[in-house]
């Protein structure tokens, strides 16, 4: 980062956040909102018109056809429905009352959304609307639909008083100071969240003022990046600037306009680009979030103008952070960087390892892969986040947020206070659980995937299909689909067979099946689907060991798709409300291992009475292992020092 927020945070730092791609459907047309950037057909002379050159191979279903059955992934969501509900929405809009000169008496927020935070209005007027947004696409909130819409049209009186189009919480002498070149925190990040926040209103919850209020943003952004050479902006560039790219191609990709695309490409970072389309990992020294954004943008630029280089640009950088930059749960960075070589991981343990914003960026590209190429090791990856880093970052009791998840042995986890943290994680986390329904299942004509081992039920009205999926998904090692169908339908079920699977079965209305796939693969049941129909899906799981790439005796114990911890003595709601990440060097200790070099899980037995849950064997320090998404207010360590002894 070149800038700081002197208040709030005792150490320069900003992140980035892209709110969700999204596009429109008419709602003339469809019954139900679309959520996603291939799903983008504009009305023009009674034609639909998509901007789409290259359309998705497989497509997500509209979030408001998927809801979510009991379990984690509920509790999650639940968790950040409420937090979501108890933000009053004056106390949201104060600040950027104050910055229009319209009056306002209202208690202002802390945090990142104080009001001398050079980041403010990011969450309150942007990350805010797109989790209503969502959550009201995944759970049909009507309050929080109603309290967007609220927001939506008072900051567009806002954006009136200011004249300009220009909205945002501060100031717009912040980008006076971006041009010149001086000390500003991320003017055109917060600027993103809020274009975001109004477009996802738009998409999701229909509302026409809220795409104006975006559109007249973008106007704004267009004559502001207009009167800069191209070197200039490059150098404009060197300040984090969120999705930008990305906003502003689905802005075309909604309205068909295309100066909004060409506006987009002025944020394409020559200098971050150029490397990544050579495959040279130069990613050493850079401030993850800040990065992966960009990334989302060059995908979007592929599916709009259909130039491969954009996509050969996200296709090699997702292989890149996944395979050589990537812990155990899925996460990257650490104090919010890239600082070793491509595979150097070792060493990079810290109190502030793998920001939540990243993983949530990181899960947004890989889903444009998806949709290019359906492979099944893009959702093994998705998996790994969504039960490793994603649950078990929010707090069930209070739907508050982590900023980091810390991989250094002894540490605890830390979550933001409820008014006054507001961080970048925040707003992701916010948008995060309102989506968890999105990547479930995906389909195209024929077929439908089976993406994720996750309770919920699917309307497919074109189909005239419905499936539930009924499971404890990760305690119940499978799960049972349940077909409901108007009339018989025939088509593909792809049920996905994760990279961890050791063997596993298949039974279609309880008779098994032969066949079945190879781990990292789909398993394709072509049938004639009809109500009543059950597909039974058993994955056995067992341990295995996700060793540091640089030095195998640095060890996470795995169980099937979770990352086991250790779990030490109890924190104190101090010590997990205290700050953004645990005090540095307040780790407790944690021995080593010993294991025998012939069976390298040997040092764990599972708990006969407790699910998921193991105990060491053979070692001074006795100690219990459970999911790490289950750790939220102990000590914890995810990473060993195994010593091997020979057996
Ligand atoms: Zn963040």
């Amino acid at each position: 980062m070149t800038t700081l927020n002197g208040l709030s945070r005792r150490k320069f730092m900003a992140t980035v956040a892209a709110a969700s791609g999204t596009a429109l459907l008419s709602k003339e047309l469809f019954a139900s909102p679309p959520q996603d950037p291939v799903v983008n057909p504009v009305q023009k002379n009674g034609k639909t018109i998509s901007q789409e050159k290259v359309p998705w191979q497989v497509l997500p279903f509209p979030i408001s056809q998927v809801r979510l059955g009991d379990g984690p992934c509920k509790q999650a969501m639940e968790a950040d429905r409420q937090y979501l509900r108890s933000l009053p929405t004056d106390r949201l809009l104060h600040t950027f009352r104050i910055n229009a000169g319209l009056p306002s008496s209202a208690q202002p927020l802390g945090g990142w959304e104080a009001p001398d935070c050079e980041l403010r209005g990011h969450y309150a007027g942007g990350h805010y609307l797109s989790a209503c947004a969502l959550m009201y696409a995944s759970t049909g909130d009507e309050v929080l639909k109603a309290n967007g819409n609220t927001v939506v049209a008072e900051l567009a009186k806002c954006q009136d008083a200011l004249k300009s189009g220009y909205l945002s919480a501060f100031p717009v002498e912040f980008f006076d100071r971006l041009r010149d070149r001086q000390r500003v925190w991320a003017p055109f990040y917060t600027l993103h969240k809020i274009m975001a926040g109004n477009l996802d209103m738009y998409v999701y919850c229909g509302n026409e003022q809220a795409l104006a209020v975006a559109e007249k943003m973008a106007a704004w952004t267009a004559e502001y990046t207009q009167s800069l050479s191209y070197d200039h902006m490059q150098r404009v560039l060197g300040t984090e600037y969120g999705g930008m790219g990305e906003v502003l191609s689905n802005l075309y990709a909604v309205t068909g306009k295309e100066d909004y695309l060409e506006v987009a490409q002025r944020f394409n970072k020559k200098e971050f680009f150029d490397p990544l389309a050579a495959h040279r990992d130069e990613l050493k020294g850079l401030h993850v979030n800040t990065h992966i954004p960009q990334v989302i943008a060059a995908a979007r630029y592929y599916e709009l103008t259909g130039d491969r280089r954009y996509r050969n640009i996200a296709e090699y950088f997702w292989n890149e952070v996944v395979s050589e930059r990537s812990y155990c749960t899925g996460g990257t960075s650490n104090h919010e960087s890239w600082n070793t070589d491509p595979g150097i991981l070792a060493a990079e343990l810290s109190n502030n390892t793998t920001e939540d914003c990243c993983v949530y960026n990181m899960m947004k590209l890989t889903r444009h892969l998806f949709g290019w190429n359906p492979d099944a090791g893009l959702m093994d990856y998705y998996e790994r986040v969504v039960f490793n880093h994603r649950l078990g970052t929010i707090n069930p009791e209070d739907g508050t947020m982590m900023y980091y998840l810390p991989l250094a042995s002894g540490y605890w986890k830390t979550f933001g206070k409820p008014f006054d943290a507001f961080w970048c994680c925040t707003g992701t986390g916010s948008e995060e659980y309102a989506k968890l329904t999105d990547t479930i299942y995906f389909h195209d004509d024929n077929s439908l995937y089976v993406n994720l081992y996750i309770s919920s039920q699917l309307e497919w009205p074109e189909k005239g299909l419905q499936l539930r999926q009924e499971t404890r998904f990760p305690e119940q090692q499978g799960t049972k689909l349940i077909v409901s169908a108007k009339s018989p339908v025939e088509m593909g079920i792809h049920l996905r067979i994760p990279y961890w699977a050791q063997g596993g079965n298949v039974k279609i209305n309880g008779q098994p099946l032969a066949a079945f796939g190879s781990p990292s693969s789909y398993l394709v049941l072509n049938r004639t689907w009809k109500t009543g129909d059950t597909i039974e899906l058993n994955l056995p799981m067992a341990l295995h060991v996700d060793s540091m790439p640089d030095d195998e005796t640095v060890q996470a114990m795995m169980y099937g798709p979770l990352v086991l911890a250790g779990r030490f003595d109890p924190v104190t709601k101090e010590m997990m409300y205290s700050d953004s990440e645990p005090k540095s060097g307040d780790q407790i200790k944690v021995a080593d291992i010993t294991a025998a070099t012939g069976r390298p899980t040997g040092w764990l037995e599972a708990d006969l009475k407790q699910p998921l849950t193991f105990h060491t064997v053979g070692q001074a320090q006795s100690t219990t292992l459970v999911p790490l998404y289950q750790i939220i207010n102990d000590r914890y360590a995810v990473y060993w020092k195994v010593n091997s002894k020979s057996s």
